[in-house]
């Protein structure tokens, strides 16, 4: 079985970088080997970049001797400071093209605004999460990587990782794993939280993504390699499976809870919403909580129980 010890043996190590977000710290991985690769970054400040800064010094190294950025997505504490990194390096940045507006620095402020606007979401709380976006555009210097797609290797030097398109956290979430089954997870899998498959946008459609099924795909794919998961926050997981089972058991619980009370009467999102998450609401959660209910609404159409009255954008169970 594989043991942590793997990452000192091939070079791995882990950089551990405070963040101003809820979420506390993020990972950012050293690859030191024939290349220098970072995977993840950390967001846009000086904190962070001092805090990359210093762990490569203890590996002998600097910020000029980073060779090339892989990265798992395009939320500030996994790319933020990637172009400034790059910039001084001279380091190729790699990502998913599906990321692409993520990169830009969320330019889907628009088609965020027409969805809540068709769910009858009232202007304040609009108004509360388009701030809380903006509030995040400091932390991210926008950038376009060289795309890459699933399927596709990249290396190092002696390790070689395939890159595997996992979505549902983000539209361009990808996951880099050797052969030996080491993986770069990004937020995909969290030991310690449930992540969360945000509302988004696909970057060629515009149409919006069902991204809590494309998430549950996902976690289904992780949960087969049997790998090291090496997270974007939080410990080492060495046993993917039994983390994949309980977010997935959670999911179902809370899907049959909500085709419960839409048996009961129909419900706009909102409404749901404040029925599950009234707390996490209060506490400026909104665009979390509509994430996950949606997502839940998503997949009671897909198998045919659930209905939305288009005109009201009701919800209502069927069976
Ligand atoms: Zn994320
Ligand atoms: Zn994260």
């Amino acid at each position: 079985m594989l043991r942590p010890d793997i990452l000192r043996k091939n070079s791995i190590f882990p950089i551990k970088i405070p963040t101003p977000f809820a979420v506390g710290d993020v990972f950012s991985y050293l690859i030191k080997d024939e290349k220098n690769v970072l995977v993840d970054t950390g967001q846009y400040t000086d904190e962070a970049f001092d805090c990359v800064s210093s762990h490569l010094n203890k590996q002998g190294l600097s910020i000029e001797d980073i060779d090339e950025i892989w990265l798992t997505h395009g939320h500030p504490d996994h790319y933020g400071q990637a172009a400034r990194l790059a910039d001084r390096a001279g380091a190729t940045v790699f990502g998913h093209p599906l990321e692409r507006s993520n990169f830009g620095g969320n330019d889907d402020a628009e088609l965020f605004e027409a969805f809540f606007q068709k769910h009858s979401i009232p202007e304040d709380h609009i108004q509360n999460m388009v701030d809380q976006l903006d509030w995040l555009q400091q932390f991210q210097l926008a950038i376009e990587p060289e795309w890459i797609q699933d399927g596709e290797l990249l290396n190092s030097g002696d390790l070689s990782f395939e890159v595997v398109h996992t979505p549902g956290h983000a539209p361009g979430h990808v996951s880099y794993i050797s052969d030996s089954g080491v993986i770069f997870g990004g937020d995909l899998l969290l030991g310690h939280i449930s992540t969360n498959a945000l509302i988004n946008f696909d970057a060629e459609t515009d149409q919006r993504n069902r991204s809590l099924l494309q998430y549950r795909e996902s976690l289904k794919w992780i949960r087969e390699q049997g790998g090291l998961v090496l997270p974007g926050h939080g410990e080492i997981i060495e046993q993917a499976a039994s983390v994949v089972d309980h977010h997935l058991g959670e999911h179902q619980k809370r899907y049959q809870k909500i085709k419960q009370l839409l048996r009961k009467k129909p419900m706009t999102l909102l409404d749901l919403s404040y029925h599950i998450f009234a707390n996490a609401i209060k506490k400026g959660a909104l665009f979390l909580v509509l994430s996950e209910v949606l997502g839940y609404l998503d997949w009671g159409i897909g198998e045919g129980v659930i209905e939305v009255n288009e005109s009201k954008m009701e919800y209502r169970a069927t069976k």
